[in-house]
């Protein structure tokens, strides 16, 4: 059967309305129980959670915070009773000898000390407890810790994926069964078969029965690389890893699962036959490695709080340099007696404890979207939002990067979005919480003026980006179109370096390129890290640079898409400044190499108003080149015709014929379309010429076209002299 899981789900209920402030506590835990239930089916059955974890783990330490201050609330259905979701109904059902719980969360250095406290009595142990100011030293500076009454924990990652219990039989892989409700999960054994890491046979002396639980996860790298493809396929895109990996192991067909990149990593044991305990935790996951399962390098045995907290601190700063998405890290009482000692209580086991990372993922609301305008003149769209502590900071901007990222993620303002901030990235909206869409909220419209120069905003064909036009002329641009100006290859302004173009922009001494001629010693010497000798050369450089070549200055004005190759065939082509900017994009399609493309762009800067201004600017202060003549006519007298050949022409060959068309301005093309303008047919002319009788295009004979020629007054290519 080829289906998607998709197809055997139902949809979530309904959010439940909000509740009064005023409302008790009864009602509160009702309402909170309802919210937490419907996440619950969404994150764990549908896969696609509708807000970010830390919303959820808030709702969820509310609702346990209540029960224990009204314990006759407590309800054994309560979610804070249960673990995860209920198993999909489209896969067989698995039971799980020993039960697959879930994990206490802690979020504060005290939470972690309470635990190490908690553990230790359980154990008659001595709890580490060091001052508060004091956590964060090393434990082995600690001479407590040296100790055998400490409790010794084995520390781990918190991967960011699906739990996933794998049964070996004598080392070959029977079951492979997710989480479920942690009594029972579902069998993906076909799907998880598939996974690489996965093996399907144990390495060396494996035991009768080993049921080996670990995480599914993916690849940061690989999920990128996923979605790349998922969107380019205009199929739907995960908001993150952890989704990415959940759905793509529940799909009913095992082939869409191979074509995922799903990792595992090992962390712990269910049944167990034929073999004894190993007699601690990080012992029993160096017998994993040594039976071929991947098992995460980073983890480490440490003793008592300032142990775990050490481990926590380190893994923090190297969070975000970890090639897959973690959301704290675990620790587990190390001696697998001791974890018998301590067992469980409803849902968790007592001698473990998740301690998590701040959330980099957060909800909150679009209150406008606006453009900003970058230094090479990129338009990019950003959200303002609501101020949101995520990833670490307060976040009040996210980029929602172009038009189409817009459109794809359906973000309108007014949304409540959800925003990621991992590391030193900037901000982004990740999705939209489309259930809190309020009825007023507002689709975005790109602007079609820059916001700060208020030139026409272009999309060329082809680009996701679109661009401020006012090169020479826009704020935003100004640096950057300077220091482009005066490089070595352009105008070549020998030390108008970084520094200098943007005190000079930051003080408003120069606004264009145009105003550099303007420039004296003392302006210049005035200066940071300018002396009267810096300055006087700099004065001379901006002289000497006067007098340059046409296509250096055509390079220098820094138009899209036009490098210094370009720049030199639009120099060859139009010979004069003025023929250039009186060429229409039909003239420019007629220079070696441009394209449709270029064309657009060059017609666009020079159909900028300003941008002429600047150009007449630079003339007026002396920049001068040697003029000379075009090397073909501007324009040609058939530019912009398709002309299609067809038939065995009485004298010309079809070359001949061709060249000639082409060095008059047309295009010759193979096909006839509505848009040819004329069809050349000689002799034993067929299907083009039916066609152009059908399409009514006109149709020539070799005198035609010579006469169409003559008319044109083209001279097959000869340079016209111009005054
Ligand atoms: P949990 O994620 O807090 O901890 C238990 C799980 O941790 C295990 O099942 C296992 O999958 C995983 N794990 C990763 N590394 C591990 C390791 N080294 N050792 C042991 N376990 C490891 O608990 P939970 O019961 O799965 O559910 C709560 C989580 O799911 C929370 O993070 C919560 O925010 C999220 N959640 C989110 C939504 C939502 O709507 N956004 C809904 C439900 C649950």
């Amino acid at each position: 059967m080829i289906a998607k899981t998709e197809g055997a789900r139902a949809p979530a209920p309904a959010p439940a309305a909000p509740l009064p402030a005023d409302a008790s506590p009864a009602d509160r835990v009702q309402w909170l129980r309802a919210e937490l239930e419907r996440h619950s089916y969404q994150y764990y059955v549908l896969d696609t959670p509708t807000i970010p974890d830390a919303d959820y783990d808030a709702l969820f330490s509310e609702l346990q915070a209540l029960e224990t201050e009204h314990p006759d609330l407590l309800t054994d259905d309560s979610p804070t009773q249960r673990v995860g979701g209920a198993p999909l109904a489209a896969f067989d059902t698995v039971r799980h000898r020993v039960p697959m719980l879930s994990l206490n969360n802690g979020f504060e250095d005290e939470d972690v000390a309470g635990f190490d406290r908690r553990c230790a009595q359980g154990l008659g142990k001595t709890a580490v407890a060091a001052p508060a100011a004091d956590l964060f030293s090393e434990p082995e500076a600690s001479p407590a810790d040296s100790s055998s009454s400490t409790v010794e924990y084995s520390c781990e990652l918190k991967f960011d994926g699906l739990a996933m219990s794998l049964r070996y039989e004598d080392g070959k892989l029977v079951q492979a069964a997710t989480r479920g409700d942690g009594e029972t999960g579902e069998d993906v054994t076909a799907n998880v078969r598939t996974i690489k890491a996965i093996p399907l046979k144990l390495r060396g002396k494996a035991p009768a029965v080993l049921e080996v639980r670990g995480e599914v996860f993916m690849y940061r790298a690989d999920f990128d690389k996923l979605n790349a493809r998922q969107a380019e396929a205009g199929e739907k895109t995960f908001v993150n890893p952890r989704n990415a990996a959940a759905g793509s192991l529940r799909q009913l067909d095992p082939r869409i699962t191979a074509k995922r990149p799903l990792s595992f990593f090992a962390y712990g044991m269910g049944e167990l036959q034929g073999a004894d305990r190993p007699p601690t935790h990080s012992v029993m996951l160096d017998g994993f490695a040594t039976l071929g399962l991947p098992v995460c390098d980073e983890r480490r045995v440490v003793k008592g709080a300032q142990g775990l907290l050490s481990f926590y601190r380190d893994i923090g700063e190297r969070r975000d340099q970890l090639p897959y998405d973690i959301d704290g890290v675990v620790y587990k009482v190390n001696a697998i007696p001791e974890q018998e000692q301590l067992g469980f209580v409803s849902r968790a086991p007592r001698f473990a404890l998740a301690h998590k990372f701040p959330a980099q993922e957060m909800t909150t609301t679009v209150e406008d979207i606006e453009v900003q305008v970058g230094r090479t003149g990129a338009i990019t769209p950003v959200a303002r939002l609501a101020p949101v502590f995520v990833g670490g900071v307060t976040v009040t901007n996210a980029t929602l990067h172009n038009e189409d990222e817009i459109r794809r993620k359906d973000v309108h303002v007014g949304d409540t979005v959800i925003v990621r901030r991992a590391g030193d990235v900037i901000p982004e909206v990740v999705a939209v919480v489309l259930e809190r869409r309020p009825a007023d909220a507002r689709a975005f419209v790109m602007p079609t003026a820059c916001p700060v120069c208020g030139s026409h905003i272009e999309k060329l064909e082809g680009e996701a980006i679109a661009r401020c036009t006012g090169g020479l002329i826009c704020a935003a641009q100004r640096k950057q179109a300077l220091i482009h100006f005066a490089q070595r290859r352009a105008m070549d302004v020998d030390g108008l370096g970084d520094k200098i173009v943007e005190q000079l922009v930051d003080l408003g001494i120069v606004r264009t390129p145009a105003d550099l001629y303007k420039l004296g010693v003392a302006k210049l010497a005035a200066l940071d890290r300018m002396a009267d000798k810096s300055a006087t050369n700099l004065v001379e450089a901006i002289e000497k640079s006067r007098e340059t070549t046409l296509n250096r200055f055509i390079f220098a004005l820094g138009i899209r898409h036009v490098g210094e190759a370009t720049a030199k065939d639009l120099a060859k082509h139009f010979g004069k400044l003025d023929n250039l900017l009186a060429a229409d994009e039909a003239a420019l399609l007629e220079v070696n190499d441009v394209g449709p493309v270029v064309a657009q762009s060059i017609a666009n800067f020079l159909a900028e108003s300003h941008n002429v201004e600047v150009i007449e600017q630079l003339r007026a202060a002396g920049v001068h080149w040697a003029e000379s003549e075009p090397t073909a006519r501007a324009p040609l007298p058939l530019a912009g015709k398709t002309i299609v050949l067809t038939g065995t022409l009485p004298t010309l060959s079809r070359e001949d014929a061709k060249e000639r068309l082409e060095a008059a301005g047309a295009k010759v093309a193979g096909s006839v379309s509505k848009k040819t303008d004329y069809v050349v047919a000689g002799a034993e002319a067929g299907s083009k010429l039916e066609k152009a009788q059908t399409l009514g295009v006109p149709v020539l004979d070799e005198d035609g076209m010579l006469k169409l020629l003559a008319d044109a007054g083209a001279g097959a290519g000869e340079d016209t002299q111009e005054g």
